[in-house]
């Protein structure tokens, strides 16, 4: 058997709702995966800065580097206004562990009348314009504000590597029996090179080389302009299955595509490094639903899952989104945000009944 270490981090608001929905779904997966957890609890936002001042100790940091496989964390609160010493937990740990790929799994609930829609958005997640590197000067004009926009060969080639496994892995998954809208493994390099020849330039074909490898021969590559990308995401969501783009693209298509499949309480994210993965729901604290016990805990499920999936363990992966997308389309249990009335808990508990 193997034993996965997961540092749990709540954070605030739902995040405390929902991270121990999904401890459970992975306790509950079957013995017969061979699989055994253990699971550390770890601190970080916005309530551990008013504690402690560091929004993100060092303790956690150092406990998932040494001694975790993976993690969930759930969602932290930012202040409104900006704080002295305050800074994201979640950019700082992609930052110390290197975590360079975000994905985002966008996936419609087969129904009557669904427009299908089963893709993944894969975000570089350490360059581009959020290297954060801006500086402001006066002119006889006015004030002018720069930044830098950096795109590197090396994160190009590993972020459409890692789009072009997905793509592979999906693949595989189908294969296995399950139902898909795509026919094969398909990777849409999205830019912005007709006008940034040299940076989206870089970037277009440093993909295109990394994808052009032996064992991407099945996977057929394509392009797309950045804001055609938009209007193609809009109007024929179904024709896509992996897309991946530098960082700030990748931001505004993931957010956008989450919009297509309804609720933010339904999309997961993982954020990826080597061989470690960090699953994070893609909504926030939400405050004003907070300690109701309404919070929708499938984001975070199929977080547990996408986590495990860069674990290697892509078994237990398709267990817990079986069991999603079956209380989904049977859609009797829902949380409010998709128009039922079943409490977090009920919704867990016909999910568990289900794996
Ligand atoms: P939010 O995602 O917290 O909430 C937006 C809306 O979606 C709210 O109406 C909320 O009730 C609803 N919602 C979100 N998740 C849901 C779920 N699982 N089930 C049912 N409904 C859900 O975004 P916001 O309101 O803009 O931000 C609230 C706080 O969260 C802010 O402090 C913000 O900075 C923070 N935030 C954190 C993260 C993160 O930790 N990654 C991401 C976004 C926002
Ligand atoms: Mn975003």
């Amino acid at each position: 058997a193997r034993t996965l270490k997961i540092g749990l981090i709540p954070g605030d608001g739902i995040g405390k709702e929902v991270i121990p929905a999904g401890r459970r779904i992975l306790e509950a997966l079957p013995a017969s995966l061979g699989l055994k957890f253990e699971f550390i609890d770890l601190k970080a936002g916005w309530e551990t800065f008013e504690q402690t001042g560091n929004a993100l100790p060092e303790e956690t940091v150092s406990i998932l580097k040494s001694e975790c496989d993976g993690a969930l964390f759930g969602a932290v609160s930012s202040p409104t206004k900006a704080v002295k010493g305050y800074s994201s937990p979640i950019v700082a740990l992609r930052k110390k562990l290197d975590l360079y790929a975000n994905v985002r799994p966008v996936k419609s609930v087969r129904g009557p009348g669904v427009k299908p829609i089963d893709m993944v958005i894969v975000r570089e997640n350490t360059e581009d314009l959020y290297v954060k590197e801006e500086k402001t000067y006066d002119t006889p004009e006015g004030k002018v504000a720069e930044a830098i926009k950096r795109i590197s060969q090396r994160a190009s080639s590993r972020i459409a590597t890692i789009a072009g496994e997905i793509a592979l892995r999906r693949q595989k998954i189908r294969e296995g029996g399950s139902p898909s809208i795509h026919k094969g493994p398909l990777v849409t390099v999205t830019h912005k090179s007709n006008v940034l020849s040299q940076t989206d330039g870089l970037f277009r074909s440093t993909a295109r080389e990394a994808l052009a490898a032996g064992r991407f021969t099945s996977v057929a590559v394509e392009e797309q302009i950045v804001d055609s990308m938009v209007y193609k995401l809009f109007r024929q969501p179904e024709a896509y299955d992996v897309i991946v783009a530098p960082n700030l693209y990748g931001d505004i298509l993931s957010d956008g595509a989450a919009a297509l499949v309804g609720s933010l309480g339904l999309v997961p994210s993982a954020n990826v490094g080597e061989g470690f993965a960090i699953g994070e729901p893609c909504h926030g604290s939400a405050p004003d639903i907070q300690g109701q016990n309404i919070a929708n805990p499938i984001a975070t499920l199929r977080s547990a899952a996408l986590m495990l999936e860069f674990l290697n363990e892509e078994e237990a992966a398709a267990k817990i989104y079986a069991a999603v997308d079956a209380n989904l389309e049977e859609g009797k249990l829902l949380s409010p945000d998709l128009g039922g009335k079943a409490k977090t808990e009920e919704v867990v508990q016909d999910i568990l009944r289900r794996l």
